[in-house]
């Protein structure tokens, strides 16, 4: 057994992971990092809701064993530093852990407060919320540093309605699909130079004496990895789910039209290891016409490529043609929130960050420092997260009754204040306006 000082590890089993396959037990030790600001709200509102449904869903015979885990301002005073190593290793132990949201600091201040996300150029008492012990100095965000140091080289993002949830888009009921975006590469890498710095005066040499082309001389530099290594993996993971998860089609998202050696070579890679590692699973859209005269033949996965441009296009017109969808790391980022704008707002967009070992599942907004406390805010994003863990383990019996519990309570608009709003604003007047944890027991009585 590891040794660890703050984390106790509870009675039950560890999650392994043989063959590609997790191994939960009836008893799995989870991870939970509830996170600043309105995670303190959420994150037990999402616990509640998971025991309830996986003992009914079970019969008693399955429960989780919650080990709370520490970063943030909890982290602070556990360790005092927000992102503590002790917190790292014991998720690489535990392998599947969920998390809250946490706060990054974005301005130029020194310090950040982690009650109220007010920054100032001071420690000590915060000039906003009076306290003081919640002041640090700035810091680079918890959640990229997570991504890093575990190499959760994929963030997953299933986007999908939910009948009632007032949303711009006409064919929003036919939206289902989930994202797979690269996390570790591409413009996010950090290779990002200001103009006139050592580093961009000599790539913009460099460029000018090995190709003769000129770039402005006051321009700031980009660099953009995008690596067969990186893309690959990517594109495994996603075609591994939709076997799994039995879904009609893989799209691979790029613009290797103008980027064709980093988005273009993404989407080769991609469809050689759809070729190379799945061939017997899967077919192109190509020998589908070229063959089949149009038809998918049964039991194959359709791999398919779309122009990033063109598939903002498509998610709206044609939603109900796109399942799972494959994405270099700034495609995705974009991409997400506008398909989850699709279906009415982040409100209720669950992700998780993985990698072949450890998932990482996450509520997708912020900390919202005004709403803490006040058992007010939505806890959708974490409930609909932990589904996603719960199907990750194999646990899906458990998943759908959590499911058809929000169904129900969103179509019986026993909402939280947000959506309360949206859908009074449509015209409904039978609306209950419920709290955070109130919303939490609705989607129990309807499970
Ligand atoms: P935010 O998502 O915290 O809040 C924006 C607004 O969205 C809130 O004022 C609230 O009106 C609404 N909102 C957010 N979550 C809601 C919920 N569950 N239910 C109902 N309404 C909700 O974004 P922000 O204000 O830009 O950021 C606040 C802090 O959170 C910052 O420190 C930021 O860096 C951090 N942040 C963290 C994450 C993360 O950890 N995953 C993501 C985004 C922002």
């Amino acid at each position: 057994m590891v040794q660890f000082k703050e984390v106790k590890i509870p009675e039950g089993d560890l999650i392994q992971t043989k063959n590609g396959k997790i191994e939960a037990g009836d008893h799995p030790i989870i991870g939970v990092l509830r996170g600043d600001g309105i995670g303190l709200d959420i994150t037990p509102v999402m616990q509640h809701v998971v025991d309830e449904a996986v003992n009914k869903a079970y019969g008693g015979q399955r429960g989780i064993a919650w080990c709370p885990l520490y970063a943030g301002l909890e982290g602070l005073h556990h360790y005092g530093t927000e992102f503590p190593d002790e917190t790292v290793e014991a998720i690489r132990y535990l392998k599947v852990a969920i998390k809250g949201p946490f706060t990054t600091p974005i301005g130029e201040e020194t310090h950040v407060c982690l009650y109220c996300a007010h920054q100032q150029y001071h420690g000590g008492k915060c000039d906003k919320c009076g306290r003081e012990d919640g002041v640090t100095k700035r810091f680079r965000s918890i959640n990229v540093r997570f991504r890093q140091r575990l190499d959760l080289y994929a963030c997953v993002r299933p986007v999908r309605y939910f009948e009632g949830v007032p949303s711009p888009n006409k064919y929003a009921s036919k939206v289902n699909f989930i994202l797979f975006r690269e996390n570790t590469e591409d413009v996010y890498a950090g290779y990002d130079y200001e103009r006139g710095s050592e580093v961009a005066t000599a790539i913009i040499k460099l460029i000018k004496d090995m190709t003769g082309r000129e770039i402005r001389s006051d321009s700031g530099i980009g660099v953009k990895p995008i690596s067969e290594f990186g893309s690959k993996r990517l594109m495994r993971a996603a075609l591994k789910w939709a076997i799994q998860q039995n879904l009609p089609s893989v799209t691979i998202v790029h613009k290797g039209n103008i980027m064709k050696f980093t988005e273009g070579s993404f989407k080769k890679w991609a469809y050689e290891v759809a070729a190379e590692e799945f061939g017997d699973k899967t077919i192109t859209e190509k020998e589908v016409w070229d063959n089949f005269d149009g038809k998918v033949p049964e039991g194959k996965i359709l791999i398919k490529d779309r122009i990033a441009d063109s598939i903002f296009q498509q998610i709206q017109t044609r939603p109900d043609e796109y399942s799972v969808l494959a994405l270099p790391n700034l495609e995705g980022d974009f991409l997400s929130d506008a398909a989850i704008a699709l279906v009415g707002g982040l409100g209720l967009g669950p992700g998780s960050n993985m990698s072949d070992e450890i998932g990482l599942f996450e509520a997708t907004h912020g900390t919202a420092p005004k709403y803490t406390g006040m058992d007010k805010v939505n806890p959708g994003s974490i409930i609909l997260s932990a589904v996603m863990m719960l199907n990750h383990m194999g646990w899906s019996e458990a998943g759908d009754l959590i499911i058809n519990g929000m169904e129900k309570a969103i179509h019986d608009a026993v909402v939280t204040y947000d959506l309360a709003r949206l859908m009074r604003r449509e015209g409904r007047e039978d609306v209950t306006e419920v709290s955070c944890s109130g919303f939490g027991q609705a989607i129990i009585d309807r499970m």
